[in-house]
């Protein structure tokens, strides 16, 4: 085939490669992975290649550890160049990272088709980097593929035409439907918890990071939960933790390194609840039938709240949500798992493949 006809996709941190892995195996060879390092850890990247079975990136950029605005020209400056001297029928980019802005203008200012996989997100806060780096891609984008019918909307409130616009679901539901592992004892023994008898929490944001005094909160909340809490800790986190001096706040929690997708999926099915700030994991749970409490002044992610999810600020709330769950713990998890995902059925990697022939001219 020649390079022309192939099909680059761009991604850089954790949640890019889990969501854009069905996608990527469905494009087979016509797939050049471009990779921005902008999530450099190993533990955040390597491990996620090698759970899907991916082949290594085609090309491998050095933007990680750098300012926003540095990652976003990087970004754009070298996927420009590669888009230059090997031009592709289109780019493929996913979610709401610098990586995804600055992959979006690179194949804009190289005139090469756009594809925004979970396009139409909308947290409506100005202060939150993603919700620019969505609104930019989507804008940027020859097609916009859309998980939900509210994310649709979003889309269409935008401006964006819906000959735009494709509801296809989110791959999320096929990358947990390929990963979660039947068997999760051991993983439960390697821990030393029962199912449902532990908490697993998240957190990286910097709204809740960034601040020693709503840092220490969050950590002095999760340390006064009723079960056990599994705290796989982000490296953005643990630095946080670090220089703040913090680190004495951790004594209580069970704190291990960030954890491959199929140990995390394997503790977030057997879990009472979760505790977080990521977006994957708000959509992960409607997967997995288990309650998450999402700790962010703001969630992109409305599908789930008031069935999977709640959102609290940190602070006293926090406790007091996860002791009204667990006191409930039986009746909370049967009425989830009668509840379908709103992320669609686990074909959003195939209409969105379908979309980009429709798109790029081939069936
Ligand atoms: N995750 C993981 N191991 C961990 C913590 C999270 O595999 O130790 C996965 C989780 O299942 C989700 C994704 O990482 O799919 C979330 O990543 P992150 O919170 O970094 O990004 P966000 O989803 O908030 O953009």
């Amino acid at each position: 085939m020649s390079n022309s006809h192939s099909i680059v996709v761009a991604l850089g941190t954790r949640p890019e490669i889990i969501k854009l892995a069905p996608i990527i195996r469905l494009l087979g060879e016509r797939a050049r992975v471009v990779h921005t390092g902008q999530h450099y850890d190993p533990g955040l990247s390597k491990v996620f290649f090698d759970a899907f079975g991916l082949p290594e990136p085609t090309y491998r950029l050095e933007i990680g550890g750098s300012t926003r605005a540095t990652q976003l020209g990087e970004a754009t400056r070298l996927i420009g160049e590669h888009l230059a001297s090997e031009p592709a029928a289109a780019v493929v980019v996913q979610g709401d990272t610098n990586t995804t802005a600055g992959a979006a203008l690179a194949a804009n200012a190289t005139e090469t088709p756009l594809v925004h996989i979970e396009a139409g997100l909308r947290s409506f806060d100005r202060a939150m980097p993603e919700e620019h780096n969505r609104i930019v891609t989507d804008m940027l984008s020859d097609l916009c593929c859309a998980p939900t019918q509210v994310s649709e909307k979003n889309l269409l409130d935008s401006g964006i035409p819906a000959d735009r616009i494709a509801v296809t679901g989110n791959t999320v539901v096929e990358a947990v439907r390929t990963l979660l592992p039947e068997d999760r004892s051991a993983y439960l023994e390697g821990h030393g918890v029962t199912a449902n008898g532990y908490l697993l929490a998240t957190f990286h944001r910097p709204e809740n990071v960034d601040d020693p005094e709503t840092l220490g909160t969050i950590l002095s909340e999760l340390a006064a939960l009723e079960l056990p809490t599994i705290l796989p800790i982000h490296p953005r986190t643990r630095a946080r933790i670090e220089s703040f001096g913090l680190g004495d706040q951790l004594d209580r929690l069970m704190v291990v390194e960030p954890m491959g997708f199929q140990e995390f999926l394997a503790l977030s099915a057997e879990c009472a609840a979760l505790v977080s700030d990521s977006g994957g994991v708000q959509e992960e749970v409607s997967v997995l039938k288990r309650p998450v409490l999402v700790v962010r002044r703001s969630t992109e992610r409305p599908e789930v709240l008031g069935t999977f999810a709640e959102r609290v600020l940190p602070g006293p709330e926090i406790s007091r949500i996860v002791g009204q769950w667990i006191a409930d713990l039986p009746a909370l998890h049967g009425r989830l798992a009668a509840i379908p995902s709103p992320y669609g059925d686990g074909d959003a990697a195939e209409l969105s493949v379908t979309a980009i022939n429709q798109l790029v001219g081939t069936s």
